[in-house]
């Protein structure tokens, strides 16, 4: 195993960072073991939010007793090798490994690199010094090449069979994205977008130019801001004031417009992105795994918790005499009872899932008429069916040259997928919740979009 003391912590440059981990590429001197890797590290709460603030990131990586050697290897590499390489092919998954911490070179890396962190984030967490291991992965943005980073979310407009009598002329009209966008911008937390997933996953030339632009603006317009898309040339993330960074040696950036790196930029991501699978991958994957929306994963759990011997026996008095008695009560989505009981799932359950997923028993199923004994079948899909939701894929690009065709060599690492945490059971309540937000607020709306799924099933 690599360790991290074997480079200095002034060797390392802050990337980015999401909810949960921070990323540094390595710039030191060279070394095999660490040429072309980006280090991940696991974030904690500033100490002062620590006692009001629960981990805000449900993944199922726990805290550990973090003294000794055995602290677990980071679940995203075993997440990986053992689970998501059976569905995404290789070429497309960044190379993992896992590195070797110390707390005293952590701390030195955070006093060098702190102060790059937008100051929001530095507000609320930092690098979690305690952490005994980290991840080394490829590094796909630090090259000498443009790389856009895409969180391209839902791909789909979910089956009306599994919709209530509110929801379903809303959710089968306008797409997850688009309407938690509106509440968002409601809630005054972002800009409105015209990028639609919908659009992006379509395989379509013009639709798929549209949701670039749609990106691409709301990049400009929000300063960069908005986590749909970021832009990275040789390693350094760009700011929409720097896009004449994009253009390749020896062009004169003073005599090209913005509106010229645009196009560039649409025409040279559409092309790579209509010769990849990775899209269509992502969004059958997706709609796959969540076949009954989290309405109909909802129902499913209530019925199967009506359905416990032990639910039927303490409420006997209602089943005895159901008209006029109001319903006893039910657990809230994934949450264990007495009644029902749904641990959240570890790696040897994921890697029976996939195994029960990817037989024919799965193709077999009736989605309409889901049974209880299936539940946790569909659970973890629907878990599952997050991480893709909620994943980001990395495409690596020449530097542009406006108003020339470009080259589109599409190879292995060209397109990559990331962020491909595994999610737990402790979030589906809020993602309920979260839904019938999105759905009730949207319903509001006078002027709802409609968003077109190519793919979507005649029903
Ligand atoms: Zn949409």
């Amino acid at each position: 195993m690599a360790s991290i003391v074997d480079t200095d912590p002034s060797d390392w440059r802050y990337v980015s960072e999401g909810g949960a981990t921070i990323v540094f590429s390595y710039h030191g001197p060279p070394n095999p073991e660490f040429d072309g890797t980006v280090l991940r590290l696991r974030k904690a709460l500033v100490p002062s939010l620590k006692t009001v603030v629960k981990i805000k990131d449900g993944e199922v990586y726990k805290q550990q007793a973090l003294d000794g050697e055995d602290e677990p290897d980071d679940p995203t590499i075993e997440y990986q090798t053992k689970c998501m390489a059976k569905l995404i092919p290789p070429e497309h998954l960044p190379r993992l490994e896992t590195v070797k911490l110390d707390q005293e070179w952590l701390q030195r890396l955070a006093q060098l690199e702190n102060l790059k962190r937008p100051e929001a984030r530095r507000e609320k967490d930092g690098i979690d010094v305690n952490r005994r291991k980290g991840v080394l992965a490829t590094d796909l943005v630090g090259g000498n090449w443009l790389a856009a980073e895409i969180k391209p979310k839902w791909a789909f407009l979910p089956s009306p069979s599994h919709l209530s009598e509110e929801t379903n002329s809303i959710k089968s009209q306008t797409c997850r994205f688009c309407m938690h966008n509106h509440l968002r911008k409601s809630n005054g937390d972002i800009i409105e977008m015209n990028y639609c997933p919908l659009d992006l996953f379509s395989g379509d030339e013009t639709r798929i130019t549209k949701a670039i632009h749609g990106l691409w603006d709301a990049w400009t317009e929000s300063g960069g801001t908005v986590n749909n898309l970021k832009v990275f040339a040789k390693g350094k993330t760009l700011r929409p004031a720097e896009t004449s960074l994009m253009l390749a040696d020896g062009l004169d950036a003073s005599s090209t417009t913005t509106e010229q790196i645009r196009d560039a930029f649409t025409s040279a991501l559409r092309r790579t992105l209509i010769k990849t699978p990775v899209l269509g991958i992502l969004s059958r994957l997706q709609r796959t795994l969540d076949v009954l929306d989290i309405e109909g994963l909802s129902k499913l759990w209530r019925t199967t918790e009506r359905a416990a011997p032990l639910y039927r026996t303490t409420f006997e008095s209602f089943f005895a005499q159901p008209d006029g008695t109001s319903p006893p009560p039910t657990t809230p989505l994934g949450v264990s009872s007495l009644f029902l009981s749904s641990p959240e799932p570890a790696i040897p359950d994921w890697v029976d899932f996939l195994n029960t997923y990817l037989s024919s028993f799965s193709s077999q199923l009736d989605h309409s008429k889901p049974e209880p004994k299936n539940l946790r079948y569909y659970l973890l899909a629907y878990l599952l069916s997050a991480t893709f939701k909620d994943c980001s894929i990395i495409v690596r690009l020449d530097f542009l040259r406006p108003c020339i065709e470009p080259k589109i060599e599409v190879k292995p690492n060209t397109v990559t997928v990331i962020d491909l945490d595994p999610k737990s059971l402790d979030k589906l309540r809020g993602w309920e919740k979260l839904d019938k937000e999105i759905a009730g607020t949207y319903s509001l709306n006078t002027a709802r979009k409609t968003c077109i799924d190519a793919f979507s099933s005649p029903t």
